[in-house]
């Protein structure tokens, strides 16, 4: 008996983890852009990508979604949805200026952050945001209060930061962090800063947390993990670090099948997927059919969590095309 299983082949398979693809917020800012093309018709501008993910932006532009880098390259008049990674103020007074129709998509999730970003800076605190250099959701939570808020992008920025008063400080974060990294982060200020105080409750969203403690539950026991997503997504570059961080063997990120390398698969008997929260299924299920095809047919469902989470879309779609240009009502969000 033992001489069979010494000599046995492990079995391949699949240990695809669950909650993985689209959050709540995501499925909301891609509904919005179909709805606004739908109900206003063609073309309508979105700026920059509406969720940071290849396939999606280049589904929703074939369905007459223009996108551009800034509102500046829009014509007067027309209908623009912003991200959802939200926008700075300056943003909206931009638009409003140029006589835009702007329809907000920013997740309510981010939008929670700028209000606490706004009352910490009215109570006169100085607001360290952890968050990474350059982001688009950084960019508009800083914008939020910018002669207030530092970004303090690690644990390494720490001892950089000069505030004003060492009593009034407060932190806040990207929602797409890795929980542990912002937590050492966190605790580094707290050293330097002791009357530290933070968000009433944690600004690292539920999917993100979700998305990651699937990971954690996989990981241990992969050869190799896939992650699908797009290497401008914060959320799914965060997993593939959680991965190799609770000892996957390796962890790759790809935009969909066509990027994973087949010497990857040498050795390997288990192979971990997921994808990051702006991915769809049919990413997912067709690295799950290139894999079927190597001989990973068995797929074993490991669920960390149930999600229900859901957002109403804007209200700005409940508007006419002229009742969205009037400027009393074009900037709400
Ligand atoms: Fe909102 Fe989180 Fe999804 Fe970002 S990842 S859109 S914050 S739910």
């Amino acid at each position: 008996m033992d001489a069979l299983l010494e000599g046995a082949i492990p079995q391949r398979r699949v240990l695809l983890a669950a909650p993985r693809g689209f959050c709540a917020g995501v499925d909301r800012a891609v509904n919005t852009v179909e709805k606004a093309l739908e109900q206003y018709g063609a073309p309508v501008y979105v700026r920059r990508q509406i969720v940071h993910n290849t396939y999606v932006v280049r589904t929703l532009q074939l369905k007459g979604a223009v996108f551009v880098d800034e509102l500046s390259e829009v014509p007067e008049g027309s209908i623009v949805v912003l991200s959802a990674h939200g926008v700075a103020p300056a943003v909206h007074g931009e638009a409003k200026d140029r006589r835009l129709a702007t329809i907000d998509a920013t997740c309510p999730l981010v939008t929670k952050v700028h209000r606490e970003a706004v009352r910490f800076a009215e109570d006169s605190y100085d607001i360290l945001l952890i968050g990474h250099q350059g982001h688009e959701e950084v960019l508009g939570t800083l914008g939020q209060a910018p002669e207030r808020t530092h970004l303090v992008d690690g644990p390494g920025d720490v001892l950089d930061v000069q505030v004003r008063d060492e009593n009034r400080v407060a932190w806040l974060s990207q929602t797409t962090l890795s929980a542990e990294e912002t937590a050492a982060t966190v605790e580094r200020l707290r050293e330097r800063f002791p009357a530290l105080v933070g968000p009433p409750s944690d600004d690292i969203c539920y999917a993100t947390q979700n998305r990651q403690e699937a990971v954690k539950k996989i990981a241990p026991r992969c050869d190799l993990l896939i992650v699908v997503g797009s290497s401008n997504s914060s959320n799914s570059v965060r997993l593939v670090e959680v991965a190799l961080d609770y000892r996957a063997r390796a962890a790759h990120l790809v935009d969909s099948a066509e990027g994973i390398d087949e010497a990857w698969l040498q050795d390997v008997f288990t192979v971990g997927v997921t994808s990051g929260a702006s991915v769809p299924d049919v990413l997912v299920d067709a690295v799950l059919s290139w894999l079927a095809t190597r001989g990973f047919a068995d797929v074993e469902i490991v669920r960390s969590a149930v999600e229900t989470q859901l957002f109403a879309l804007p209200r700005e779609l409940a508007r006419s095309r002229d009742e969205l240009l009037e400027p009393d009502q074009s900037n709400e969000c």
